[in-house]
């Protein structure tokens, strides 16, 4: 069984450090040693990892997003979200995380973030802890 963490985006562009509930969710289903796969079921959204200390890095991240994928293209698809789509492909929309001893393996500057390119939205991630 997979479960699913709920998200209210509130800006186009966000990134949003969901460790402590990935961690909350670990802690609820008593895995102790195995991988937690998480998935972002959304072709406007994606997931990574990237340092959860200075935020400084995320709004850095999100700043070059901007200048990498401007929102104003040419492009071609009428729904005019085209950079979220592109910002999307780019970061990806599943990770995989060790478990070990009833917590994330990650490093210590590290956190997982949700990451929005098109909100405000009501936004879902999948997780399965094996
Ligand atoms: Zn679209």
């Amino acid at each position: 069984m997979s479960l699913t963490i709920s998200i209210n985006t509130r800006a186009r562009s966000e990134m949003i450090d969901i460790t402590p509930k990935v961690e909350e969710e670990l802690n609820r289903s008593g895995l102790k040693d195995g991988v937690c796969f998480l998935f972002v079921p959304h072709t406007t959204a994606g997931i990574t990892i990237n340092e959860n200390a200075d935020p400084s890095v995320v709004a850095d991240i999100q700043a070059m997003f901007d200048k990498l994928v401007p929102w104003e293209g040419p492009y071609g698809h009428l729904e005019g979200n085209s950079a979220a789509h592109i910002k999307s492909s780019l970061i990806g929309n599943s990770l995989i995380v060790l478990v070990e001893s009833g917590h994330l393996k990650l490093g210590t500057w590290q956190g997982i973030f949700f990451c929005e390119f098109d909100g405000p939205r009501s936004r879902k991630v999948h997780i399965k802890f094996h």
